[in-house]
This record gives C-alpha cells, structure tokens and sequence, in this order.
C-alpha cells in the first residue's frame, strides 16, 4: 500500500472527562451510564448518528436468564428492557426458548430513542458522527502505557479529545490494538472469524398461512429445529425460526437462487406481521479494517434481494412480504480479541467456572455461525462467571475493554457476545473506570474488585449464583 506523510497539525480539543467510552453500543451505552451515575464525568465517542450498536439493527436481545429462566443479567440491560416496554418498544414479557434461552423482542428504532434518554438523563455527553481514529500515548519507564488523549474524526476533519480513563467498547477493541495492546483474531491459527450479516426486516407476512404449513409437514419440507417452540409457529405467536432446511434444499435444486444460508433463521418483531431476517452471510470478512468493512457491505447488500425473491417464492406466507428496513450496516459478529490479564476459555464456559473476580454473567449457548459455511452450530453451557481481568488488557494500564472485544477465546466470545451479557460486562467497566478515575492511582484491577463487585450488586446487577 502507497503511503502519504500527514504534516503535523494542532487539533482542537472538543471534550475533556473523567472517562471517554469510545463507542455506543450495548457495551458502551451501560459503561457510560454507569459511570455518570457514579459521579464521574463521561463522554461517549460514536461513529453512527445514533447510539445502540447491534441493538439498532432488529435482533433480539439475549442473555438476560438461563435456560431455566434464572437470571443472568439484570442492571443497567433490564432498565433498557423494562424502559422499552413502557415505551411501547418492546414485548412485555421474555419469550421462552429452549435453543436460544429467553429472550427480549424489541423495535431497533424506539430502542435507539429510550437509549438516547436513558444517556441523556444520567448526564453522558455523546459525540455522534465521530468515529475514534488514534491514541496518542506515553508509555512510562517500565514500558506501560497510559492513555490520556484521542485522536477522533468527523465532519471538519481531525479533533482531540481527553480521559484519565478510557473504556474501549467498540466491539472490535479499535483503541486497545491502537494504544499497544497485543490482540488475536477469529479462531486462533487461521484468524478466520464467524460470519457477518446484513439485516433486513420484511413486513407483510401472513403467519397463519405458515404456521399451518409448519403444522401439517414439520418432519418434511417444513422441518424446524427440535428445540425451537414449534407451537408458538403453529399459533403465530412471537417466535425465532431455525429450520426448513429442507425448503432451502428444495430451492436449491429446482432453482438457481445461490441462497447464503442452509436454514432459515428470522426472529418477529413487535409490529405484526414483520420478522428481522437473519441469513445474510459474509464470510472472510476483516470487519476491523476500512477495506474488509467496505467489501462486506458491498457482499452484504448483493445477498437481500436475492434472499426476498426466495422468500416471496417459496416460503408460505410471504408471498406478499415487502422490503421494509435495511439494517444501518453490516454486522460484525468477530474480529479481535484484545489479551487481557485472563482469557476467558471454551474450557471456562463448559465447565460453569465462577471466578473469584467475577463481574457477569453469561450462560447463552456457544452460537457459531461458520466462518466458511452457512451454518450454525448451538452448544448449550451451564450459567458461567466472567472474570473482570478479561476487560483489562495487558500493558495498557488506564484502559479497560468491554463488550464484544473483550478478552475471551473463539469459543467462549460465541457465548458471551450477546448483547445482554455485553451490557453487564459494560455496566462492570464503567463502575470501575469511575472508581480508577476518583483515585489516580491507575492501577485499578487488584484491590477494587471487590468493591466494584459489591457496588454492581447494590446496583441491581447479578454476579453471583
Ligand atoms: C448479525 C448479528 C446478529 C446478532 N444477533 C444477536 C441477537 O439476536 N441477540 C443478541 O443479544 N446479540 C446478537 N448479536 C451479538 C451482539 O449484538 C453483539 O455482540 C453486541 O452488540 C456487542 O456489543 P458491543 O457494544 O460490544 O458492540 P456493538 O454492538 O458492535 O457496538 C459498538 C459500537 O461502537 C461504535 N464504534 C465502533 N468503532 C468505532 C470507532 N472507531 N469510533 C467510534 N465508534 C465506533 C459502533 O458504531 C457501535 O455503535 C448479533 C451480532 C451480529 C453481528
């Protein structure tokens, strides 16, 4: 690649706080809040002109309970649920699932207002249309690195910004791999990583018309997963769908539609009649770099109308189905995974540890969708505890990573990635980055934990079983 010399330039500082969260998302919108109603003064730097992240794009929010209906994670996550439902933005109960555990149905746009509120009431300052390009850092004697100034982008070209604290919660640790911090991608050797998808939502289905043929063929060409609430299909009531694997094997063979995906997967939303489709995939996608994001999109795209016709076409029910939303981007399910001073495990999740220092947690199944093929695999774990040394990356001492970049292997991040348990690890970060804030010290991770435990618990979140 050709490379240009940028002179050197003075940038205007555009904000200055206790701590800088450095994306909106389920992550970053709990950390921020947490943080403001601890005391401190916090900033969010957010490239969209929105916050919300994945949970602007029509999916379900998962992880809030156990298979059983235990909780998992409540906080600042239920908050936003129970904010939603008053707010006529999502459904008033969780829907019971054996595959996929409960789950909250919600409407991606008014989740983008209540999150807008919810900001706004706890005093966070939110840059939209800023996208966060570069740390400017000053490692100390022993090779450390402290973090105090942002380099971020926008309308009107470069701008500075300043934290004691950031909390990196872009989903793919942009500010950590910046600052120094070592990171893998994917799954290990290969760094191949699961597959990303583009979101569109179709409105005008007759879930009757379905149902019924669900009703009469399930073991045929309207074969559903075993473990999805069949019934709910039958009585057109809110429901996921994974199956009619052999409808697509069908399509297949008498026609010449490339479908991406090898079942079909949506979820309904809150407006009748509409479902969010889930079947876009992407695969060998760099989600983290300008040129992998740009291609995906472009891929992404190419894959809906296809995907419309075939629904349209063979799909009872949708015959009449329309266009009615595209998701504001692609979505990223993988890219990197910053190191962190512990690495949560597939070993970890399989075996329901619970660490000293837990701060959440998770018990949504393992969810791959292949990073070559248009599968999935769902592996169900028992409930696990996430340890707060995985959001603190090594090296990088005034930082933590929450959210999806979190420090978790392959397996284990196709657990935890799920936007509830996202939230609680951001509410964890944003307690304790006030808490290193309100000291100076820095070192933030070996004595406070219990404290951070003890306030996230008077909080409302749960942390233990
Ligand atoms: C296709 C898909 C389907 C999914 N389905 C579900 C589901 O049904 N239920 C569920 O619970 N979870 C689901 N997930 C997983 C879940 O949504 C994500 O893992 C979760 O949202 C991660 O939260 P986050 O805050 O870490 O990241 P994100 O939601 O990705 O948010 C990151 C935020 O940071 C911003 N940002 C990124 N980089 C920068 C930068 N450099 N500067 C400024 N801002 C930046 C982004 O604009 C975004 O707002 C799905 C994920 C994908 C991709």
């Amino acid at each position: 690649m050709k490379t240009l010399k940028m002179p050197g330039r003075n940038l205007s500082v555009i904000d200055s706080a206790d701590v800088a969260v450095i994306g909106g998302g389920p992550s970053g919108f709990s950390a921020a809040i947490a943080v403001a109603r601890e005391g401190s003064s916090v900033y969010i730097i957010e490239k969209n002109g929105y916050c919300g992240g994945v949970a602007a794009m029509g999916l379900p929010i998962q992880g809030f309970d156990d298979v059983e209906g235990n909780p998992l994670v409540r906080g600042i996550a239920w908050e936003l649920y129970r904010r939603l439902v008053e707010a006529g933005g999502a459904l008033k109960e969780l829907v019971p699932c054996r595959l996929h555990n409960p789950y909250a149905i919600i409407d991606p746009h008014i989740c983008k207002l209540v999150m807008e509120e919810m900001l706004k009431e706890a005093g966070v300052r939110v840059w939209n249309h800023t996208t966060f390009l570069h740390t400017l850092r000053e490692p100390d004697a022993h090779g450390e690195i402290f973090v105090k100034n942002l380099v971020v982008g926008g309308k009107g070209g470069l701008y500075a910004c300043k934290a004691e604290r950031i909390i990196d919660a872009s989903g793919d640790g942009d500010a950590a791999a910046d600052a120094g911090a070592q990171y893998t991608i994917g799954r290990g050797p290969d760094g191949l990583t699961q597959s990303a998808t583009l979101n569109f939502r179709l409105s005008g289905i007759d879930f009757n018309t379905l149902g019924a043929a669900v009703h009469e063929n399930f073991s045929g060409l309207f074969d559903t997963h075993d473990m999805i609430n069949r019934e709910a299909i039958f009585r057109s009531e809110p429901h996921i769908m994974v199956g009619l694997r052999n409808l697509i094997s069908e399509a297949k063979l008498h026609s010449d539609m490339d479908i991406p995906c090898d079942y079909i997967s949506y979820i309904t939303g809150i407006n009748p009649g509409t479902v969010c489709i889930n079947m876009v995939h992407v695969h060998h996608v760099s989600g983290h770099t300008l040129q992998g994001l740009s291609t995906a999109e472009a891929l992404g795209k190419a894959q809906i109308n296809l995907l419309v016709q075939f629904f349209r076409e063979w799909v009872p029910g949708f015959s009449q189905a329309y266009l009615s939303d595209i998701s504001p981007h692609i979505g990223i399910r993988e890219t990197r995974h910053i190191m962190g001073e512990y690495t949560l495990t597939g070993d970890d999740i399989r075996s329901g540890s619970f660490p000293n220092d837990t701060i959440a947690l998770g018990g949504y199944p393992i969810d791959i969708h292949h990073p070559e093929k248009g599968d999935v695999t769902l592996e169900r774990v028992p409930p696990y505890g996430i340890p707060f040394r995985t959001m603190v990356p090594k090296r990088v001492r005034n930082m933590l990573v929450t959210g999806r970049a979190f420090s978790a292997d392959h397996i284990a991040l196709a657990s935890s990635r799920l936007m509830a348990t996202c939230m609680a690890l951001g509410q964890a970060a944003g307690v304790a980055s006030h808490f290193a804030a309100a000291d100076k010290s820095g070192i933030e991770h070996t004595y406070t934990v219990e404290t951070i435990q003890n306030t996230l618990e008077s909080r409302g979140a749960v942390i233990r079983r």
